[in-house]
Parts: structure tokens; C-alpha cells; sequence
């Protein structure tokens, strides 16, 4: 296709034989003489837009003295990207003039209305990535592809939305909207996996309120600060895990707020501290005892006995509609289990011929049941019946959890009264990793720590699988 230049009338235009197109902008100032078509270093037409740039009076007048300036020389030539047109990028380029007073010898850049401040993109096309990105609907590299911006301006762009956004002054958070009955504190895992930080959430509506680096107690006197007392006077409960000690530093500041402890953080406790060690012992034990047979069915075991009943139920659908498995993190070979018998039969075998794996079974499903009681002294029955299995076995791990539930008895039996869903935190949690993979937390923990506060009021987020763009 052919492009020539247009009139000068500030608008960009350019035709061919066929068709004749106007593209209206507010490239404010600037004269289209020729339109040339290049190619990027990724293979993709840009159209570039050649002019000049008028002088303003205003640019004209000296800032220090007040007289008339003159333009110094030609100026240097700038380009600026511009908004891409179809699929191809364009890019409007001119000379930046400088001009110098020949009073007090003061020199300036003559104001170029229409570039976005520290890019060297057009304000067109600065909040249009903007726009994009506020959506929700693209990653960073989608936006990037569409737009024609480069990824690292794409994230800038991006993170100052989020100041704007949910910062005062691009420093201090916002204070939360409104008021909330209830609150979780979490700790999460950075990019690399050996540092920290910890989110707190309005457990009514699943906001991220508060994230701070690290695990300590600091975080929750932070935060406390932050929304002030008064906010803090109508927080009832909080939800945590057993294994931190932020509910002590709720009870030092706020001594009416009764912790909590929710499902979720329970059931990890079980299958991370207990299921899996009890699987390693018995393996252990089976191949001591020359059962080689035995141990070698208990390996690669360890997603099926800490999975939910419901989801191994799920898989096995999946895999008779004959979907493709994700082999996941590798922790357990797919194709070995199922082709032989299935998920869910899988688990019922491991726990009828381990008396150990059919106790945690049975204290599995008792907890599931009095997670669902409203009235506490059902509950406080069942969770004591659940310590007194546990006690049976006299396995060392079992123990410990009899005593992480002994010790913890009266945050547990409260959400009998105060019903805090697991939900919220599960969500929180499946957003850290979805953003985490799509690469996110790293290395900007600023940015990750904003992009998880707009997640959470953000409802949706895509799926990395869905995406169409490559490098
Ligand atoms: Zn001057």
C-alpha cells in the first residue's frame, strides 16, 4: 500500500489510490508532511508520521526575563510512538526545538502538548495502554502487543494506575472504604521463596487492606496504625492460622477481637504436617520390613491423600471424558495411577490397608463436619472427639496436631459462632500464585504488592493458560 502526505491541517491522514483515510488526534501543534512505512525489528509495519512541530507564543517568551525568544538551530529530531492503526504501530516524528533568549541568554525545549510525561510515547497512546490495562482483561505483554510500548513502560505505566489508584500520595495506602466485622491476616511466599510478606483482608467483601513484608507482629501494629482505632472498634473476629502468633498482637491492641480459626488453615496444617509425614514413615517402615511392594504403592501418593474427596472425584470425571490431565507439579505421575484404577479408588485403597491413612480419613471427614456447626458445644464435642483419635494412634504426628487443637480449642470452637469462610483466604491465595506465574512478583515487590490489592476487587482474573500472545 502506498501512503502520502496529507493537509496540513493537523490531523494525520494518508491515502492510497483506493481509499482515502483521515485519522482524527490530538496531536495538538503538529503538521503531517509525509507518511513512510518501515519495519520494526519484530517484522511489524510502523507507519511513521513525518512533520513539524509549530512554536507556540508561549514557547516563545522567556521564563526568566520575560522577552521574546529566538529558535536555535534546526533541533534535534524526537519520535514518539503513537496509537497503532489496525495491527500495524505508528509513530509520529519532528524536530524539538530549543530556543534561547538573547537578553539573559536563558535557553528552553520548545512544549510538546501531546508527549506523555517521562515516555517517549504520545498522551493518546499512554492512556490508552492505561486504559487497557485498568480493564483487567490483559497481561502486561498482551498490552504490550497491542500497543506497540515496550514491557518495562507497559509495568511503569501500569504501577502508576495503581498508585493513583489506591495510594494518597504514591506512598501511603488509602484507608479502607468502609468498616468490617471481620478480618484475616495471611503470610504468602515472594518470588523466591525463602522471603515473606503478609496480606490482611476485609473478610466481607475480600479486599486486600494491608501487605507488608515479612511474617511479624510489626505488620498487624502497622496496620492498626494505619486505619486507626476507631476502625479497629468494630473488628469482631479475625481468621489466621494456628502457626503464627498475629492473633497475640491483635489481643495486645484490641483485646475484644476473638480469633479465629478457619478450615482452610486447619486442613493445611493436617496435610502438610501430618499426612505427609505419616505417608514418608510408613514408606519408611514398609521398606525396612522388606515390603517393597508396599512402599513402592505409597509413592507418588501424596496428591491423592491430601486432595478433597470432591476433587479426586472431579478428576476421575475428567479422565473418563478423556480431557488431558495436567500433570502438575510433578509431585505425582498422572497417567501411572489412573490408567491402573483411578483416583478416587486409589485413595481407597492406600487408606484400607493403612490403619494410620484410614484414621486421618475419619478425622478428615469429622472436621469437615464440625466446621459446618453453628452451635459451639457441638462443635467443642466434635473437635474433642477428633483429639481423642488422634490420641489413640499414638503416632507422633497425630499427637502434635491433638495438641495444636487442644491449644488452639477456643479460637477453633468460635467459628461455630462467627462462620468466617475459608473462601476469601483460598481466593487471596490462588490470585498470589496466578499472578506470581504470570510473572509479577518479580523483581518490583511494590508492583506485585499493588497488582494483589487490585486483584482483590478486581473479581476476575484470567487465566495464564488463555494466553494467545508470544514472544
Ligand atoms: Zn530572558
Amino acid at each position: 500500500m502506498q501512503y502520502t502526505h496529507t493537509e496540513a491541517n493537523g490531523q494525520l491522514a494518508f491515502n492510497d489510490p483506493a481509499n482515502f483515510l483521515m485519522i482524527p488526534c490530538a496531536l495538538h501543534g503538529f503538521e503531517n508532511t509525509d507518511t513512510t512505512v518501515h519495519e520494526a525489528a519484530s517484522g511489524r509495519t510502523v507507519l511513521r508520521f513525518e512533520g513539524s512541530l509549530r512554536l507556540t507564543e508561549a514557547d516563545r517568551i522567556c521564563e526568566c526575563c520575560g522577552r521574546r525568544m529566538h529558535s536555535n538551530g534546526k533541533g534535534e529530531t524526537i519520535t514518539l510512538r503513537h496509537l497503532p492503526f489496525g495491527g500495524d504501530l505508528t509513530c509520529v516524528t519532528f524536530a524539538h526545538r530549543q530556543l534561547r533568549c538573547p537578553e539573559c541568554e536563558a535557553t528552553k525545549m520548545q512544549h510538546i502538548p501531546f508527549k506523555a510525561e517521562d515516555h517517549e510515547i504520545t498522551e493518546e497512546l499512554y492512556n490508552y495502554a492505561r486504559d487497557l490495562l485498568a480493564t483487567g482483561d490483559y497481561t502486561n505483554k498482551e498490552v504490550s502487543y497491542l500497543t506497540g510500548i515496550g514491557k518495562n513502560v507497559v509495568k511503569e505505566i501500569d504501577k502508576q494506575r495503581l498508585l493513583d489508584e489506591y495510594t494518597i500520595d504514591g506512598k501511603t495506602l488509602k484507608k479502607p472504604e468502609k468498616t468490617t466485622r471481620f478480618i484475616g491476616i495471611d503470610e504468602f511466599k515472594l518470588h523466591n521463596g525463602r522471603r515473606y510478606a503478609t496480606h490482611i483482608i476485609d473478610m466481607e467483601n475480600g479486599h486486600i487492606l494491608w501487605i507488608g513484608h515479612g511474617k511479624k507482629k510489626q505488620i498487624v501494629y502497622d496496620f492498626i496504625e494505619h486505619v486507626g482505632m476507631e476502625w479497629m472498634s468494630h473488628v469482631e473476629a479475625i481468621a489466621c492460622d494456628m502457626n503464627s502468633d498475629f492473633q497475640e498482637a491483635f489481643e495486645d491492641t484490641c483485646e475484644w477481637i476473638q480469633p479465629v480459626f478457619d478450615h482452610f488453615h486447619i486442613v493445611k496444617n493436617l496435610n502438610d504436617k501430618v499426612v505427609s509425614e505419616v505417608r514418608r514413615d510408613e514408606q519408611r517402615r514398609l521398606y525396612e520390613e522388606g515390603d517393597h511392594e508396599a512402599a513402592k504403592a505409597l509413592k507418588r501418593t501424596r496428591y491423592i491423600l491430601t486432595s478433597k474427596r470432591s476433587t479426586l472425584k472431579k478428576k476421575d470425571q475428567e479422565a473418563a471424558e478423556g480431557k488431558v490431565l495436567s500433570r502438575g507439579s510433578g509431585i505425582f505421575n498422572t497417567e501411572d495411577v489412573v490408567r491402573r484404577s483411578g483416583y478416587e479408588s486409589k485413595y481407597d485403597e492406600l487408606i484400607r490397608e493403612n490403619e494410620l491413612l484410614f484414621a486421618l480419613d475419619l478425622i478428615k471427614d469429622k472436621l469437615d463436619e464440625a466446621y459446618r456447626q453453628t452451635q459451639e458445644p457441638v462443635m467443642a464435642d466434635m473437635i474433642m472427639e477428633i483429639i481423642d483419635l488422634c490420641r489413640a494412634t499414638k503416632n507422633k504426628h497425630l499427637l502434635w496436631f491433638a495438641r495444636l487443637l487442644d491449644s488452639h480449642f477456643e479460637g477453633i470452637i468460635a467459628h461455630a459462632t462467627y462462620r468466617i469462610s475459608s473462601g476469601k483466604i483460598e481466593g487471596i491465595n490462588n490470585r498470589i500464585k496466578t499472578l506470581r506465574r504470570q510473572g509479577y512478583g518479580y523483581p518490583d515487590d511494590e508492583y506485585f504488592f499493588l497488582k494483589l490489592i487490585d486483584s482483590s476487587r478486581n473479581t476476575y482474573v484470567r487465566n495464564p493458560k488463555s494466553h494467545r500472545i508470544n514472544d
